[in-house]
């Protein structure tokens, strides 16, 4: 089991990759002074070559670049470094892009203008998540698909099912609560901070992939748990 340790954030290194000088200097400063260590590249190809010279903890990513397109710097950075945390700095605001955001690998995004308060709570919030150690847990059987917490593995007859890490997350709550209803803003506590004060809207982006993911792993006739949409309150996770 791993121990518990306090998030270090004067070792916590940021990679801010925006091309406006007034939002650049804003993060790069207000990061330095709340004890990160920022870097700040105006370029994706400054990003790119950066982030493999000098490994990076956090990635702030501003969508709309000169040289390239900010989501294929997640796709790519979140193929190379499986435990960097991307959020996406955008001002686009339609569904469309938050969807394309996430699935190119994106844990959150802040839609512009934003306060460094509120991108300084997040961070906070997603590195806690993430240096807090939860007690080994067995794994959790639902029909012939098997969610192993500890390991953070979800398999289908023994086959790997490819989660992005909030829908691995979101499943694992489900499947704490397997046939209860769990209440929208339990899982927006448990999944995302329990001092969320945005839209739920990510949580139903993030169901709709889990969805989506598991249909697709099902290969030949398997017992699969059904996720039920409870209007209104929720969602459940059962065995049929
Ligand atoms: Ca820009």
């Amino acid at each position: 089991m791993r121990k518990p340790a306090a998030p270090d954030r004067s070792r916590c290194r940021v990679l801010v990759v925006e091309d406006d000088d007034t939002i650049g200097r804003h993060l790069e400063t207000g990061l330095r002074s709340n004890g990160y260590a920022p870097t700040w590249s105006r370029t994706g190809a400054g990003a790119l070559t950066e982030s493999a010279q000098t490994p990076y903890d956090v990635l702030l990513l501003d969508l709309g670049l000169p040289d390239m397109d900010g989501l294929d710097i997640a796709r790519t950075l979140r193929a190379r470094f499986p435990d960097l945390l991307i959020v996406i700095l955008t001002a686009r605001t339609d569904d469309i892009d938050v969807i394309a955001g996430l699935d190119a690998g994106a844990d959150d995004y802040l839609v512009k203008p934003f306060s460094l308060t509120v991108l300084l709570a997040r961070l906070r919030a997603h590195l806690r998540r993430r240096t807090i150690a939860s007690p080994a847990q067995e794994p959790i059987p639902l029909g012939d698909l098997v969610v192993d917490v500890t390991a953070r593995r979800c398999t289908l007859h023994d086959r790997e099912v490819p989660l992005r890490p909030k829908e691995f997350e979101l499943l694992a709550v489900l499947a704490r609560h397997l046939g209860e209803a769990v209440p929208r803003e339990t899982l927006m506590a448990e999944v995302w901070d329990e001092n969320w004060f945005g839209s739920t809207k990510t949580l139903d982006v993030t169901l709709a992939g889990l969805r989506r993911r598991l249909a697709d792993a099902v290969v030949r006739p398997s017992r699969m748990p059904r996720i039920t949409t409870l209007r209104g309150h929720g969602y459940r996770l059962e065995l049929i």
